[in-house]
């Protein structure tokens, strides 16, 4: 089995090293990765300039674009041969609820996803983890759980885990996305021009984090996952909506 491995920390991040150390004593693993921090850069592609990508010295690819893009070039043409399925993250930081429209981690999937292969996104519930050995504990089953039970070819799994030691963790749970409030509002700061400069916010608060949401169940002890499509259509407003526009 051969498995493309990516993130949007960027190549010298900490748990993809881990991950890749763990994989590889079991697959055949190829690392393509932003050489620098992209979280949050969604499913951008980049299209208006050339993307290099180079041999890092820790033996991954590092590429000058998003993590789409790092996806993007391993599956059409960086590599030889194509890979069985795409792993991304472990991203510092969770990726739940609205997150994931955002996450650059995700986004890695989704395109692993697009062009057709299984893709699991892996974020770690801490913004600085401690256990991201049990990141890599997690992939290994679900990747195992993949290759005998294929899922659905419209979806990708989106995981999160608690950043707790193996030992510490309840289990699995099959989750839906809970939802967040609305953002903090920017900052605002002054440039040393005087010039007024802004960095977006955190995210807001937990809204829908009941029961049976990615939120709960990490809360609880438990690796969140949820089965992501990414067919946004509303399908129960389609009617409504025939009505509405039959009355313009
Ligand atoms: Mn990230």
């Amino acid at each position: 089995m051969h498995i493309l491995l990516s993130n949007d920390d960027g190549y010298l991040a900490p748990g993809l090293k881990v991950l890749a150390d763990s994989l590889a004593e079991y697959v055949q693993l190829t690392v393509v990765a932003p050489d620098r921090n992209r979280s949050a850069a969604s499913n951008s592609l980049t299209l208006e300039t050339p993307i290099r990508a180079r041999l890092a010295e820790n033996g991954f690819y590092k590429v000058d674009g998003t993590p789409t893009d790092c996806v993007h070039l391993g599956l059409t043409g960086l590599l030889d041969a194509e890979p069985d399925m795409v792993i991304s993250g472990p991203n510092a930081g969770p990726n739940m609820g609205d997150d994931v429209l955002y996450s650059g981690t995700v986004a890695a999937a989704t395109e692993g996803r697009y062009l057709g292969l299984p893709a699991i996104a892996l974020s770690m519930c801490s913004f600085e983890p401690e256990h991201y050995e049990s990141a890599a504990r997690a992939a290994q089953l679900l990747i195992e759980q993949l290759k005998k039970h294929p899922l659905a070819e419209d979806s990708i799994l989106n995981v999160n885990i608690p950043d707790l030691p193996w030992g510490e963790i309840k289990g699995f749970q099959a989750t839906r996305l809970g939802a967040r409030h609305r953002s903090e509002g920017v900052i605002k700061q002054t440039d040393p021009r005087g010039e007024a400069i802004y960095w977006v916010g955190p995210p807001g608060e937990e809204q829908d984090a009941g029961e049976g949401t990615d939120f709960y169940a990490t809360r609880q002890g438990f690796i969140s996952v949820t089965p992501l499509q990414i067919d946004l259509t509303r399908y129960d407003s389609l009617q409504n909506l025939h009505q509405w526009l039959d009355t313009i």
